[in-house]
């Protein structure tokens, strides 16, 4: 598989510490409020990435955090707690609000089809771990202590910019609103292990530490959850393109100051969801959930569709009018292939050929509409409808579009859409026939015909239905 690694900015092989086996990291969300539609796309395409090497053969462990502490809007020793605002706009506790946005993030990946990372882990799970890599940071030199703060040193590393020349407005996204000079830095740009002393002591959820009563900086939650679990050597570490500098930029930082060698060897990026104003994002309030979505008649999936229609590595722009496009194309498909005929046995032999070019699909770099457009070319070539349906079946355990198991539930005014056209054809037949105009009558007909709509002649006139 070749894969864009943010790491030396090119194409590469993909080749994983251990045969057969990938280790796969994926930074979370952070719990105070509901996911947005723009964090779901970096997660439906980090899931087709899992599922493609899952796919390919490999035996994946997919971790992820969740950031239920630490995550301040400012990366220096400034800006509030997000939890903690999330809390006091609520009226609850961190805690509170963590469980809650937990489950509703988990919630919105099961209706995506976004399959549960093998480990999901808390960051308030692993205090002890976070301490631990602090220790030793200090003990190796790679760390210093000021103004009550744990900071560690970058002036240390022979390349801290690792990810080189990414885009001046990536990095400006990174370094998050009203980043302030924190004068207990030796360098510009150190960064905060441990807090004992913020601006904003209110903190909710402390814990004691050889420092004092504090608690941890945002990066170094990543850096620990992932060597629990994935031990030293990360093959695939995943995140937005937002996350790559200053927080992985600082997660390599600090674990391979601590391990004593290189981490993580593929970077993977997903580019931003913007709508008409923009970058979408949590922090400017109104933002599109998949519950409005749904409350507006789309099936999730056709959001997920939506996503794979186009490269992970190109910035997507959501609008209703692009939705419903998907809407009407994923209904199309539905309908297609749920026409199909179950009955016989699937032609393996003659698949193989199709499971060959979406293969080479996804091989490269993870092309997901090209993928797509391996549904559709099965569904036009002269396969019987079996192994058509054992084709798509297998092409759905990395789309994961319920291509073979859904039923159109999806925007309803674009089903109505759809009908009025069929009834307005059959009126345009009637007509003709009337006129003995055959030609038109005959043109009609073969038009409905290829809609999959069945034409029955009761005494009331003419019914129809869609071939099933
Ligand atoms: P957060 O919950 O804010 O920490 O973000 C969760 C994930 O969503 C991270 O991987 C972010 O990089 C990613 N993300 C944030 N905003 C967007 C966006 N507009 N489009 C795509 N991914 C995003
Ligand atoms: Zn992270």
């Amino acid at each position: 598989m070749i894969l864009y690694n943010s790491l030396g900015q090119t194409k590469q092989e993909f080749i994983p510490y251990f045969k057969g086996k990938v280790n796969m990291y994926t930074c979370g969300p952070t719990v105070y409020h509901y996911a947005h539609i723009g964090n779901l796309r970096t997660y439906i395409m980090e899931d087709v990435l899992e599922k493609y090497l899952r796919f390919a053969g490999y035996n994946v462990n997919r971790v992820m955090n969740i950031t239920d502490v630490g995550h301040l809007s400012s990366d220096a020793d400034t800006g509030e707690d997000k939890m903690l605002s999330g809390a006091k706009r609520e009226h609850k506790t961190v805690m509170e609000i963590a469980k809650f946005y937990t489950d509703a993030f988990f919630a919105d990946c099961e209706k995506l089809n976004i399959k549960r990372p093998d480990v999901v882990e808390p960051a308030t799970n692993c205090i002890d771990e976070f301490i631990n890599m602090i220790t030793v940071l200090l003990q190796k030199g790679y760390a210093y202590t000021a103004g009550g703060n744990v900071y560690f040193d970058t002036s240390k590393l022979d390349t801290y910019y690792v990810f080189g020349n990414m885009n001046e407005e990536d990095l400006a996204v990174g370094v998050r609103d009203s980043v302030e000079e924190d004068e207990n830095k030796r360098n510009k740009a150190d960064f905060v292990l441990w807090f004992t002393k913020s601006k904003f002591d209110s903190q909710e959820l402390k814990w004691d530490s050889p420092w004092g009563v504090g608690y941890p900086g945002w990066h170094i939650e990543c850096s620990c959850i992932s060597t629990k679990h994935n031990g030293e050597y990360l093959d695939i570490h995943c995140g937005g393109i937002d996350n790559a500098f200053p927080h992985h930029t600082n997660e390599i930082a600090q674990s391979e100051a601590y391990l004593g060698h290189k981490w993580c060897n593929y970077w993977f990026h997903v580019l931003h969801l913007n709508d008409a104003r923009g970058k979408m994002s949590k922090s400017k309030g109104d933002f599109l959930t998949v519950s409005l979505l749904e409350s507006k008649g789309y099936d999730p999936l056709v959001y997920r569709m939506f996503c794979l229609q186009s490269h992970y590595r190109k910035p997507l722009t959501f609008s209703y009018d692009s939705l419903d496009n998907t809407a009407k194309a994923y209904d199309k498909l539905i309908k297609k292939i749920s026409a199909l005929s179950k009955d016989g046995t699937p032609d393996t032999a003659k698949a193989e050929q199709y499971i060959y070019s979406f293969k080479e699909a996804l091989d490269n770099d993870l092309n997901t509409s090209l993928g797509l457009t391996c549904v559709y070319d099965v569904l036009k070539s002269d396969l019987d409808d079996v192994t058509k349906i054992y084709l798509i079946d297998e092409f759905d355990k990395v789309l994961s579009l319920n291509l073979t198991k859904n039923e159109i539930k999806s925007n309803n005014s674009d089903n109505n859409e759809i009908n009025a056209e069929v009834e307005n054809l059959i009126a345009q037949r009637t007509k003709a026939r009337a006129e003995k105009d055959w030609a038109t009558a005959d043109a009609i007909r073969d038009k409905l015909k290829e809609m999959n709509v069945v034409l029955v002649d009761t005494k009331d006139g003419i019914q129809w239905h869609f071939e099933n």
